[in-house]
């Protein structure tokens, strides 16, 4: 039996599975830095242990001694089916008959550095930055693709001392076709210890990164908060509303509504520049999603809105009344409808966030 097992990236990170696999194996096979983290379940073992470059041996190496009826762990860092010895493994089996194995899947660096950054983690992409096997063309096609397609983009194996390209002209792509102001993790482990680091898209070409960091670029929804890297999900909320929204609404559907500026108001100007009071009280109340601004006022159940400008955009605002007319007919639709609604404002962002960031987020490109 042959198993291709992950360690994940730290000893703390491994699974009960891949302890039990390696206890019950009578030959482990590395790459020699990996067998530290595991230097404990290692006594009365056979050890073989290879250097970076020496994937292929491995593999032979494990098949050779699984046909003399052997139980052989292969380990892998992470995920041994995430650019690991699954992938070397199932390059070659069809070489064989009559071989046993299993994968035993281990925490990759994606999240094991997403946990280390807050919960930055929606529809992802992982890149592997390293040019030593795929072409520079098909890395950096890849890239493009991805920060277009919005996903939230993990990157590996992103630098080393002589290989600097890719990941220049990563972070050049990544520039003009997301929002430079995009936050962005940065995660390196230096023994027990995980360091991170959050910064803007824009200055992610000057930090210091090397062969083992692992990159996670937020999408156009991520933000920070409380040193924390998020992208919403878009869960429903509960939260007491706000005081005259019953009665604002009141006047709403009887078609008594204030489209634009409220210059009366005496509150007016409130919003900066965007200035639209059509929605003075939100329809999304309470969104939850602090990606447009708002959060909630600890320990007290309520939403803050105060800095959310982007349900007083005119073009937010167009489409979000059309909607709301068309399928909110009493408060009581609000709570019953909130999802929908939460998909509708999600949608209504994607939509109108051009306008934000001067970018071509049109997938037809
Ligand atoms: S005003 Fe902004 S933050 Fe507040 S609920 Fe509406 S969309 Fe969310």
């Amino acid at each position: 039996m042959i198993s291709l097992i992950g360690i994940g990236s730290k000893r703390e990170h491994i699974t009960l599975k891949a302890v039990d696999k390696i206890k019950e194996a009578d030959v482990i096979i590395s790459y020699h830095p990996y067998l530290e983290n595991i230097q404990d379940l290692l006594e009365g073992k056979e050890v073989l242990s290879r250097g970076m470059g020496d994937e292929m041996e491995r593999v032979e190496l494990a098949i050779e001694m699984e046909k003399e009826g052997k139980k052989v762990a292969i380990i892998s860092s992470g995920d041994p089916g995430i650019y690991g010895m699954a992938n070397v493994y199932f390059q070659i089996i069809d070489k064989y008959s009559d071989l046993e194995f299993e994968v035993v899947p281990g925490v990759t660096a994606a999240t094991y550095s997403a946990s280390a950054l807050g919960a930055p983690l929606h529809d992802l992409a992982i890149i592997s930055l390293s040019n030593l096997l795929t072409p520079l063309e098909e890395i950096q096609r890849k890239i493009k693709h991805a920060a277009i397609a919005d996903l939230v983009i993990a990157f590996y194996n992103p630098k080393s001392k002589t290989r600097t390209v890719p990941f220049e002209t990563a972070c050049d792509i990544l520039v003009e076709n997301r929002n430079p102001e995009t936050p962005v993790g940065i995660v390196k482990t230096e023994g027990t210890d995980t360091i991170t680091q959050i910064c803007k898209l824009k200055d992610l070409k000057d930090q210091d990164i090397h062969m083992s960091t692992t990159i996670i670029v937020g999408n156009s929804m991520t933000y920070v908060k409380k040193g924390k890297m998020i992208t919403p999900r878009g869960y429903k909320m509960n939260a007491k509303l706000p005081e005259q929204t019953e009665a604002f609404y009141e006047r709403f559907f009887n078609g008594d509504i204030q489209i634009g500026k409220n210059l009366d108001c005496e509150y007016f100007p409130c919003h900066e520049d965007q200035e639209n009071c059509t929605f003075c009280y939100c329809p999304f109340y309470p969104c939850a999603d602090g990606s447009t601004g708002g959060k909630w006022i600890e320990d007290k159940n309520i939403w803050n809105c105060k800095d959310c400008n982007w349900i007083h955009k005119d073009d937010v605002v167009d489409l979000t009344l059309d909607y709301i007319k068309e399928n909110v007919k009493s408060m009581d639709d609000f709570d019953k409808k909130k999802k929908q609604l939460l998909k509708f404002r999600r949608a209504t962002i994607y939509k109108t966030r051009n306008l934000d960031f001067q970018r071509n987020y049109d997938l037809e490109e």
